[in-house]
């Protein structure tokens, strides 16, 4: 009987292992394409360079779980999204601080409200008959006060 209970015993245990090993190598399976899935995913929105994309994942299937944790450390810092949040909260500051634009002759930035590029003097900017404001050029309203402006700047090409 007890002889019986321990074959039993061992047929079970050996039943078992087999289970375990199978799930886990079916795990390990899973999370290793689940990984990778996720590292081509996660490149892709961080570089379009077809060599870092392809070394990445070489990097993720070799190396596996080692090879995710280099990537982390390694992978471009920044997303294309994040890129493009920077890039719209670093306008908005240079907005702020009037240094937005830039003169549209010798490339220099210059501030909004400068009517003259002080940079190769061109003139970029006209100031408003009545309220002084610097306005586009083409502009034949101030859009702040609202004054029509007398001479338009663009010299009308006769046709
Ligand atoms: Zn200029
Ligand atoms: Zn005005």
């Amino acid at each position: 009987m007890n002889n019986g209970f321990a074959f039993l015993n061992s047929f079970d245990i050996n039943n078992l292992l087999t289970y375990v090993i199978a799930f886990g190598a079916a795990f390990v399976a899973a999370l290793w394409i689940g990984l990778t899935l996720w590292v081509l995913r996660d490149i892709r929105s961080r570089t379009r360079d077809p060599f870092m994309i392809i070394l990445s994942i070489l990097f993720m299937i070799v190396l596996f779980i080692p090879g995710v944790f280099i990537y982390l450390f390694v992978r471009p810092r920044k997303t294309f999204e994040q890129k493009y949040q920077d890039a719209i909260e670093e306008e908005a500051l240079l907005r702020e601080i009037g240094v937005s634009e830039k003169c549209p002759s010798c490339g220099h930035s210059i501030q909004s409200d400068w009517i003259l590029c002080p940079y190769c003097h061109t003139k970029v900017k006209k100031r408003c008959v009545n309220c002084g404001k610097a306005i586009e050029l083409p502009w034949n309203l101030c859009p702040y006060c609202g004054e029509q402006q007398q001479k338009p700047f663009i010299e009308e090409k006769s046709s």
